[in-house]
């Protein structure tokens, strides 16, 4: 039975005030029969990891370097994510595939960085408007899920896979509940076929315009194992509502 799992991107969002949301909302859940993740920006993951210290919130970054360390400005790796208070890396945001012409590759690299530092890799992949017009849906994602996964130590308690169709990301528009399930459903052959049993444990993460008022629907979806949220994650009040919906 894989364990369902709410996970809240925050972005480029938030500051030290911010933190107040993380602590409600640990509040809020002090024994949720869910797992809740909040991926703040990487200049509060320390201090929110304190904020919530004893509770059942992670924490998570949302982005690492591949390499362990080195001479790479600005970059952060995922020890010191660790080190930080971390145990969750989002990978392969479609954010960073567009902003910092991230490939599969890329994400592959990191994720392998992820697995060897004991943390849990959130591998997000999802078509564009345009891909999705085009009948390329399920060919995108399962050449993005082919090449971003690392081909050694992925199981459902090393690796979650978001899909987050770009077109849904922070739009309003949400892909029908069919649509939903055919990636899911898709998705977890793949994972299957490549990666055999241990896969039907890794959880399958739907994102994209998730709310507290189509919560609900989404998770009752067939191989929806839970959300990645990112602007309905950035209050306790409406992560709650979502969580609730879990
Ligand atoms: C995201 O950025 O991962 C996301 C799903 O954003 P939103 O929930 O705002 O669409």
């Amino acid at each position: 039975m894989r364990r369902k799992l709410a996970a809240g991107n925050w972005k480029m969002n938030g500051t030290g005030a911010s933190l107040s949301e993380a602590m409600a909302l640990a509040a809020a859940h002090p024994d949720p029969q869910v797992d809740i993740l909040l991926c703040p920006p990487a200049t509060l993951i320390d201090r929110m990891a304190d904020a919530v210290h004893g509770s059942r919130l992670a924490v998570g970054g949302q982005d690492c370097h591949a390499a362990a360390s080195g001479a790479h400005t600005g970059d952060i790796s995922a020890a010191m994510l660790a080190d930080a208070g971390a145990s969750y890396v989002i990978l392969g945001h479609s954010e960073r595939r567009t902003d910092h012409a991230e490939t599969d590759a890329a994400v592959r690299a990191k994720a392998e960085a992820v697995l060897a530092e004991g943390l849990v890799a959130v591998v997000c992949v999802g078509e564009t408007d345009a891909q999705r017009d085009a009948g390329q849906t399920l060919a995108v994602v399962g050449a993005q899920i082919k090449g971003s996964l690392p081909d050694a130590g992925v199981t459902g308690q090393s690796v979650v896979v978001a899909y987050e169709p770009v077109w849904a990301i922070g739009t309003g528009r949400v892909p029908t509940l069919d649509q939903i399930a055919e990636v899911h459903d898709f998705m977890r052959a793949e994972l299957v076929a490549r990666f055999g049993d241990a896969a039907h444990g890794i959880r399958l993460l739907y994102g994209g315009s998730v709310k507290p008022s189509n919560a609900a629907e989404i998770f009752a979806t067939s191989n929806v194992d839970g959300a990645l949220v990112g602007g309905a994650s950035l209050t306790a009040a409406d992560f709650s509502a979502i969580i609730a919906a879990l």
